[in-house]
């Protein structure tokens, strides 16, 4: 067989069926100077590949609010890409809420990404404040009354590790697309099938809106478990012997990285899946590499050709 990528294969193995995939990816604020180096250049190398959107979280608690804003703003001043700066509800006023997402439509943001957040870690579990917005909910209301934003909110394939169970969890991701959200991008996970199985129960409870899987290249093993744990994602037995015996062989390491996440999105690709949000923690070489097995290539808004679908999203 000639060389081809991903896509053409894909693609050609389902007859020219063709959709375009459309990826965004996550940055954090840097903390310092060798930081902001590293994510520039991440930002660099990423940007050809016309991202939808490059969404900026916001540090737990609130406590990157400046850095965020620094960031939303140099992206907009000097970049063609479209920042989605991350908003929590956790230790902050409405007003102040309001008064952030006002100045953000002002500089010209269009896209927020609306959460409640996480406390600061060792602060205790999440308590509302009575003159906050409680949860993402109240902000996605909060958020439409101040301006027509385009809002992306937080879906959890594994269930929130707060929710009463499953099903509310799945009403309030209802809720918060009800209220106004526009899509919803998930929480990582590894499995496919955790996410497939979530579509569809989705799907049942009428959700139309887009559901977007969002996909952690593995960086750093030991990073990811912490993540995982906090975030009540399922690291499969497979996968933790896959990288076993790796923490020294970075080599080796970003090959296996690399080859799993491709095979990931590669089945979600099947699965009528048209849109990744990327986790990057700031780094481009795996985003890079997973995006262009994607068919997406330096200079086009979404891939030339794209794996086409069994069955279709929604
Ligand atoms: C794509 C993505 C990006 C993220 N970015 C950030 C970030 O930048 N900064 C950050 O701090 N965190 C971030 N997080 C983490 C997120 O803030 C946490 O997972 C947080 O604990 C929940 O946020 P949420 O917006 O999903 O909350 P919500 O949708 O408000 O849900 C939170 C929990 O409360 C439950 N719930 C909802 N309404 C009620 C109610 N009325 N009564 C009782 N329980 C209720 C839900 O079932 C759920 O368990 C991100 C998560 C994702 C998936």
């Amino acid at each position: 067989m000639p060389p081809s990528d991903l896509a053409d294969r894909l693609a050609g193995a389902h007859h020219g069926l063709s959709r375009a995939v459309r990826v965004s990816f996550e940055f954090f604020p840097p903390t310092d100077e060798p930081a902001a180096q590293t994510l520039w250049s991440a930002v660099q190398r990423l940007a050809p590949l016309a991202p939808r959107f490059v969404s900026i979280t916001y540090g737990a608690g609130g406590s990157t609010r400046d850095r965020t804003h620094q960031l939303v703003r140099r992206l907009l001043g000097d970049t063609s890409l479209t920042p989605a700066p991350h908003l929590t509800c956790v230790g902050s006023e409405r007003a102040q809420i309001e008064q952030i997402a006002r100045s953000y439509w002002d500089a010209g943001v269009r896209h927020i990404v609306a959460l409640r957040g996480d406390p600061v870690p060792g602060s205790g579990a999440y308590c509302p404040r009575p003159d906050g917005f409680p949860f993402a909910v109240d902000l996605v209301r909060g958020l439409r009354a101040v301006a027509d934003f385009e809002i992306s909110v937080a879906a959890y394939p594994e269930v929130h590790p707060e929710a009463r169970d499953a099903q509310a969890d799945l009403d309030n991701l209802k809720a918060k697309l009800d209220a106004g959200a526009d899509r919803a991008i998930t929480q990582f996970f590894f499995d496919p099938a955790l996410f497939l199985r979530f579509r569809e129960r989705c799907a049942a409870a009428g959700i139309r809106a887009p559901l977007v899987p969002g996909i952690l290249p593995i960086t750093r093993f030991p990073q990811m478990l912490r993540f995982a744990e906090r975030a009540g994602a399922s690291v499969p037995a497979w996968l933790r012997r896959r990288f076993d015996g790796l923490e020294d062989d970075t080599d080796t390491r970003r090959l296996i990285a690399a080859a799993f996440a491709i095979s990931q999105v590669e089945t979600l690709c099947r699965e009528g899946v048209e849109e990744f949000h990327f986790y990057t923690l700031n780094r481009a070489e795996l985003t890079y590499a997973i995006c262009h097995a994607l068919g997406l290539r330096p200079g086009t808004a979404t891939a030339p050709a794209v794996p086409g679908a069994l069955s279709s999203q929604r």
